[in-house]
């Protein structure tokens, strides 16, 4: 069973969503919490996501991925940043509740020159604040591609969020993989290699949910910037390799390349047919 989505809208609605990806093939979406600046999170509508359950549990969806606002920077050296992410997260945690053990992703942070050392303390405190033993969301760090200041471009750096964690069992990682291939893992050539480095560091039992991107930045250009799937630097004999690789075809796949959503939908067909049953 290959899992694929796209991110997708809220604006909307939940239902509205759970059809948009039912009518271009999807099994799962990824959606912002909140409009990416960080504005104010919306009331939740329990009759929209009841809706929106029962689409999934029809249609046999793979876990959704809400998506923080990429804006957000637990590891500022602002505290009153800090304080926003916590807040932000706090909330879009206690709201993702009523959609039951899905996912919930966010950027670690930039460490604006404060050292990775010092973000990483900042980005774990802010986790800790928020995450709670009784919740049933997942929560994801993404492989960020080390543009700037971003700390979580390494296997390691994310490893070490996840040591200092109160609740590590709650932690998983999205792996995007045009950050991976900017942040210089060579999933092109040695996507064997790469794997065998995520294992040995974080362990594969982490790996939750791939962002499918192809890359318009060379291998190891610490850029992120997405191009459609088979038009960039990664290209589609390897992302066709990607998918099916034995220790990844069983993953959820969230695209968020360039696209409308009838050209997200094109991608979803192309890359079922590429996907060896
Ligand atoms: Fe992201
Ligand atoms: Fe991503
Ligand atoms: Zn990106």
């Amino acid at each position: 069973m290959f899992n694929i989505g796209c991110h997708l809208s809220t604006s909307k609605g939940y239902k509205h969503m759970g059809k948009e990806a039912l009518s271009i093939g999807a099994n799962t979406f990824q959606f912002f919490t909140r409009n990416p600046r960080g504005s104010k999170v919306k009331k939740v509508d329990e009759k929209d996501v009841a809706a929106l359950l029962a689409i999934m549990a029809e249609h046999r969806f793979a876990p959704l991925l809400g998506h923080a606002p990429y804006t957000l920077n637990p590891c500022s050296a602002d505290p009153k940043i800090r304080e926003f992410a916590h807040l932000v997260m706090q909330e879009d945690l206690a709201a993702l509740e009523y959609l039951p053990h899905n996912y919930y992703n966010f950027h670690p942070g930039s460490h604006v020159g404060q050292g990775v050392e010092a973000g990483l303390t900042l980005i774990v405190d802010v986790l800790n604040a928020v995450m709670r033993p009784e919740q049933t969301t997942l929560v994801l760090l993404e492989t960020m591609s080390g543009k700037g200041s971003e700390v979580g471009s390494t296997f390691e750096e994310l490893r070490a969020i996840i040591d200092r964690a109160a609740l590590p069992e709650k932690i998983g990682v999205c792996l995007d993989t045009c950050h991976v291939y900017s942040a210089g893992y060579d999933i092109v050539n040695d996507l064997d290699g790469v794997l065998e480095q995520f294992d040995k560091v974080i362990g594969l039992e982490r790996l939750k949910a791939i962002h499918l991107n192809d890359s318009l930045t060379p291998y190891n250009s610490k850029k992120d910037r997405h191009a459609c799937i088979g038009a960039g630097t990664i290209g589609l004999d390897a992302i066709t390799a990607f998918i099916n690789h034995p220790q990844l075809r069983h993953l959820p796949y969230y695209l968020e390349t360039p696209n409308d959503v009838p050209g997200y939908g094109e991608e979803i067909r192309l890359l079922r047919s590429l996907y060896r049953a």
